[in-house]
């Protein structure tokens, strides 16, 4: 398949319709690239914004395969797709990340290991099959820890935390019995990532990492420069490129890290566009989404600096009500186009930016 940078005209298919596929969406459009939406819920958040939707489920290789026949590259949103929809996907058009990155980001087990054989630290664990598995990994991790689902976990879900060994059966419980690493609590002093962004040729750029305040399992707000020192930047880039390079990745990844006494230790690798990177849309002039769409049509990478201090503010659940209010701010408002409002549910976000200290 050609490298030749797509020419505007031409069609992204995203996997996925909720709030990062719409900022996508809305991205292109500025490239005067079109999109076309792939998802199986109805009604999703893109759908607004993009020119084609298809709503079919990601095992329906029929579907699959028209929307592969109908847009120039695929890519995605969330990385939960099906490796067998990817594999569909790629015999018809060229899908970018590619394959590895989503099998290496939807196993935990396979993250940490891929992230270890690269000489980058992540917390202590363990993967753990069944309830012997976890009584051994508690004996040798010890307590607190926290017992996460393999696979399907996101902001805290399929997650459960342990204080004393002998919550061993309830905790297993508690995730239904699903493959699960046990992860060892990790004292941390902050919580920061890092987005990074590698094009076709083998560029990279990363963006300032930021800092992230998460509650409940979910992240809250990300600042940037935060708190964070400036070798703990340079650290947290560097181990950024290395990743993406590993990968052979082409477009943005968001990288979860934890600040410890001992260095950076690695959460969690996002093979997308991330929560933590909104801020990026008004303190950039090529923002995360820009990116990732110039990275997947093989267009040059841009300029990754940011010209703004910035906190991000997501709006969770009825926080959104309060719109009217924060539309009176000059403060950057994005609201999803959700239709319902949940407890927990990401409906829209607010950045507030200042001066560069
Ligand atoms: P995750 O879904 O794995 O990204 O976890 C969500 C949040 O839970 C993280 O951002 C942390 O605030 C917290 N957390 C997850 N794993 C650990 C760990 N091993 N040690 C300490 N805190 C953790």
């Amino acid at each position: 398949m050609s490298n030749a940078p797509l020419p505007p005209g031409s069609t992204i298919g995203i996997l996925g319709g909720g709030q990062l596929g719409r900022m996508l969406a809305i991205a292109a459009a500025r490239l005067g690239l079109k999109t076309h939406i792939y998802e199986p819920g109805t009604n999703p958040p893109a759908g607004d914004v993009a020119a084609a939707v298809t709503t079919a489920s990601y095992d329906n290789e029929a579907a699959l395969t028209r929307f592969a026949a109908a847009v120039d590259v695929v890519t995605f949103e969330f990385e939960n797709v099906p490796a067998s929809a990817a594999a569909a996907l790629a015999a018809h058009a060229p899908v970018r990340p590619g394959y590895r990155a989503l099998e290496v980001s939807q196993d935990r087990a396979k993250e940490k290991s891929f992230v270890e054989s690269l000489s980058i630290a992540v917390a202590p664990w363990r993967a753990v099959g069944d309830p012997n598995d976890l009584k051994v990994a508690l004996a040798e991790i010890g307590t607190p820890s926290i017992l996460k689902t393999r696979r399907l976990g996101y902001d805290g879900k399929g997650q459960v935390r342990v204080t004393d060994a002998r919550q061993a059966e309830t905790a297993w419980e508690a995730i239904a019995s699903a493959p699960a690493v046990l992860e060892g609590f990790v004292d941390f002093e902050r919580e920061l990532s890092v987005i990074g962004a590698r094009g076709l040729s083998g560029e990279v750029v990363c963006y300032e990492p930021g800092e992230n305040v998460h509650r409940d399992g979910i992240l809250h707000s990300t600042a940037v420069p935060g708190a964070i020192s400036r070798s703990v930047r340079e650290d947290a880039v560097l181990l950024a490129g290395k990743i993406l390079n590993a990968l052979d990745y082409v477009g943005v990844m968001g990288i979860e890290l934890f600040q410890t006494s001992g260095g950076l230790v690695v959460n969690e690798i996002a093979p997308r566009v991330h929560n933590s990177g909104h801020w990026t849309i008004e303190a950039c002039v090529i923002d995360q989404f820009q990116q990732h769409i110039r990275a997947v049509a093989g267009w040059p990478l841009g300029d990754g600096s940011r010209h703004s201090d910035a906190v991000m503010t997501n709006l969770i659940g009825a926080e959104a009500d309060d719109w009217t209010e924060l539309a009176a701010e000059c403060a950057g408002l994005h609201l999803y186009g959700k239709a319902e409002t949940r407890p927990g549910r990401k409906m829209g976000h607010v950045t507030r930016i200042s001066p560069r200290g």
